[in-house]
């Protein structure tokens, strides 16, 4: 029977219907569709050598030889821009600032693709570039995410996140963080913890728990398959947490997630969401960042747009018992 599910710390409500669709272990035995992996590609501006064709880097590490490993560069194409000065009449300009960061310089096109060491470079560039904006002073919140894959939103197949900074908090974001503060000063402890606390517990929906990590799908998944990554001490920034002893752990974590992602999963396109702690003073207390996966195997059709209610057809306990490894 369809169950509807509700999460109170979110807002989000899902329908679970397995009923819709396959049953779940009946997508093992799709397998993943090809991937990229080149050195190069003649008509790609992310690879290296192809620098001329995107707008100067605001950012690059360099390994040993001084060749780039990961690049960020502004969106060509912003949804929000810093550049509103000269903007007249009664338009009012989309404020904010839209970078793309290339994870390699190797044209490849799965974040699997890429070593548990690479992996951990591109943490390194997303918590520097979110210090970079939060110190920058006018805005106040960042989301890095990636859409891997055309079903997800991509675009350009070469590897690559994006990073919007906003001058304000955006609703959905604020709404979350009001149920966080008010749970907190009810109970005087982090609900996101609570929630880890809870998983661990009940133990069904855990995919993978270890160094400090704990990935599971969430009781009211809006997606099949969707994984949130958390860490298991109570950090509130993301990029205030990414240290160098953190972002290898990290890294070899998520990087085993996506790979049993990719196994699972008929389509490989996903979202990953990186939420971070809104940039004010007195949010420490009840923000915990998470990682949000969110494969598209489902497209977001007519009842989902009109009601904002999701219709999951893979029960979160039933994924999680395909994620986790064997
Ligand atoms: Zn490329
Ligand atoms: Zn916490």
């Amino acid at each position: 029977m369809p169950e509807l599910r509700k999460d109170w710390l979110t807002g989000r409500s899902v329908i679970i219907a397995e009923n819709r669709a396959l049953r779940p272990n009946e997508f093992s035995a799709v397998t993943a569709n090809a991937s990229t992996t080149a050195a190069y590609a003649a008509n790609c501006y992310f690879c290296a050598g192809h620098e001329a064709g995107t707008p100067p880097a605001v950012y690059e590490q360099t390994d040993e030889q001084g060749h780039w490993r990961v690049r960020v560069i502004p969106n060509k194409f912003p949804a929000v821009t810093l550049e509103v000065d000269n903007v007249g009449g009664s338009l009012k300009p989309a404020f904010g600032a839209h970078e793309v960061i290339v994870e390699s310089s190797r044209h490849i096109d799965r974040t699997t693709s890429l070593s548990v060491r690479e992996l951990a470079n591109v943490l390194e560039a997303y918590a520097a570039r979110l210090r970079h904006w939060r110190e920058y002073g006018q805005l106040a919140y960042g989301l890095v995410f990636k859409n891997q894959g055309p079903r997800a939103g991509a675009s350009i197949a070469h590897l690559h996140s994006q990073l919007i900074a906003l001058p304000m908090v955006p609703p959905a974001v604020e709404a979350e963080a009001h149920r966080a503060e008010a749970a907190f000063s009810k109970r005087s402890t982090c609900p996101y913890c609570a929630v880890i606390d809870e998983e661990r517990a009940q133990a069904s929906r855990i995919v993978m728990d270890q160094d400090g990590f704990t990935a599971f799908c969430p009781y009211a998944s809006v997606q099949p398959h969707e994984v949130w990554l958390m860490p298991a001490n109570h950090w509130a920034s993301f990029e205030n947490s990414m240290d160098d002893d953190t972002r290898p752990r990290l890294a070899a974590v998520l990087h085993a997630v996506i790979a049993r992602l990719e196994a699972v999963t008929p389509s490989t396109s996903y979202n990953m969401l990186i939420r971070t702690a809104p940039w004010r003073a007195g949010v420490e207390d009840w923000s915990h960042w998470r990682i949000e996966l969110l494969p598209r195997t489902n497209p977001i059709a007519g009842f989902e747009l009109a009601t904002g209610i999701f219709i999951n057809a893979v029960a979160p306990e039933h994924a999680a018992q395909q994620l986790r490894p064997v």
